[in-house]
């Protein structure tokens, strides 16, 4: 059992925390917003994760898991650091890092004992010795020693506790085996891969990853745009593509780009990394741009099947970035339900959960509906935005009669051709040919 501090209780840290309370760890996790912890404590969960509510409970009842905003007590009382905070984009496109470094001061500051810092946030390689440096200079017990390990996270929204409980690897950086031992051992109950490096080597693992697997959505996406002119049909071309093994098949499913909390920023944040330390990172640059880019995709093809949009009512299914969260950042309906509005349109949106998180983001003047059908009814044309559930089971005859003009542009390719061939609508998604 090791007595673990997470710092930032957000949707890596709340799932990280609990899954190492399930294995067995005390585990504190702590946050500087006072409501999130408030709500925690009254046994709500501030974020939408499936399974997660479940197993917060039963750690908590088990007295494992506990949440505090006295992150300095929770520091004190703890051997393993976990910092989770988030390292959002600034206005410059760089990685945000002042919530890394109030963390850092705050372990330093607390620092009563020998303890292992472990940065679990997205990070600009050279973090790990940034944080070093900081915890140093607010120490006040000069002989105290202290040792900084990477150990970046890969979870998936939407999927996280079963990322965290059977991760594909658990990456380990640190100049000191001993403490990244330590930290492989606490993860051994996870059953994985225990890769170790040097901690430089460990943040850019991070980002080399999630913008290697922003560069498969561009591709794809680019693939698509091209299909669409030569009458290719994109599901075949990708489909042929991953029965590659060099290539494999995931994250070759075209659509209106990549959005989330994590590609966006690291994209951009790599790009930033690779200009300072000289290297123009032209590849990655254009993968950016061509996701912009593909997002308005959308307008292109409304504005061909319906002409202008003043007044019309158009009906959109989905605002989160993906299927099962609310999370909201970066999501493409928060650039094309605007533009719509811009047009004049009427928008009738529909989330299965996440609206809540839509309306803090999204300009006033859209009803939000309470299910599909109250979204499209006397629609002049549908769209789809997320590929929730009951999008893909939605019953297409009853949908089709509901709306004004059955048509549908599909951002996500949810329905195959040959469905909407016999079906009444005009249909048209990404990369492959129209439909009636
Ligand atoms: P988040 O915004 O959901 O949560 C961050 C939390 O940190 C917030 O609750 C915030 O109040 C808290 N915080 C900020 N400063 C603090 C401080 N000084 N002390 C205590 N708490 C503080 O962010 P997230 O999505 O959990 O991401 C966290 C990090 O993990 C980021 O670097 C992100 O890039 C990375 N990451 C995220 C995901 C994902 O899917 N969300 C996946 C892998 C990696």
């Amino acid at each position: 059992m090791r007595k673990i501090a997470v710092i930032g209780t957000g949707y890596v840290g709340l799932v990280s925390g609990t899954c190492f309370a399930d294995i067995g760890n005390r585990v504190i996790c702590c946050d500087v917003d006072e409501q999130k912890i408030a709500k925690l404590l009254r046994g709500e969960i501030p974020i939408y994760e499936p399974g997660l509510s479940e197993l917060v409970a039963r750690n908590t009842e088990q007295g494992r898991l506990f949440f505090t905003t006295e992150i300095g007590e929770a520091i004190e009382a703890s051997d393993i650091i976990y910092i989770a905070v988030g390292t959002p984009m600034s206005e410059t496109g760089e990685a945000d890092m002042r919530y890394v470094m109030s963390a850092a001061k705050k372990i330093g500051e607390h620092l009563n004992n020998y303890k292992i810092i472990v940065n679990k946030s997205t990070v600009p390689v050279g973090t790990g010795e940034l944080v070093r440096e900081v915890i140093q200079a607010n120490k006040k017990t000069p002989w105290i020693q202290f040792d900084v390990v990477s150990n970046p996270e890969f979870l998936r929204e939407g999927s996280a506790i079963a990322d965290c409980m059977s991760m594909d690897r658990a990456v380990i950086g640190s100049d000191n085996p001993k403490a990244a031992e330590v930290i492989a051992d606490l993860h051994a109950p996870f059953n994985t891969r225990i890769f170790t490096t040097d901690l430089e080597s460990a943040e850019m693992i991070k980002y080399a990853a999630n913008t290697f697997l922003a560069t498969k959505i561009s591709f794809i996406n680019a693939i698509a745009n091209i299909c669409e002119r030569v009458g290719a049909n994109v599901g075949d071309v990708a489909e042929g593509m991953g029965l590659d093994s060099r290539i494999g098949s995931k994250f070759l499913q075209a659509g209106i780009g990549y959005g989330g909390s994590c590609f966006p920023k690291d994209t951009y944040a790599l790009a930033h990394i690779s200009d300072k330390a000289g290297y123009d990172f032209e590849l990655l640059k254009s993968v950016i741009r061509t996701n912009t880019r593909q997002r308005l995709v959308i307008m292109d093809k409304l504005r061909d099947a319906v002409g202008g949009l003043a007044g019309k009512h158009v009906a959109v299914l989905g605002l989160s970035f993906k299927p099962e969260t609310d999370d909201m950042r970066y999501a493409p309906s928060l650039t094309i339900i605007p533009e719509l509005i811009k047009q004049h349109a009427s928008v009738y949106a529909y989330d299965p959960i996440a609206e809540e998180s839509a309306k803090r983001e999204l300009p006033e003047g859209i009803h939000y509906c309470s299910n599909i059908e109250q979204a499209v009814t006397n629609a002049d044309v549908c769209i789809i935005l997320t590929e929730w559930k009951d999008v893909l089971t939605m019953d297409l005859a009853r949908i089709g009669q509901l709306m004004k003009n059955p048509i549908l542009i599909d951002g996500r390719n949810c329905f195959d051709l040959t469905t909407m061939a016999s079906s009444s609508f005009e249909y048209h998604s990404i990369g492959r040919p129209p439909v009636n």
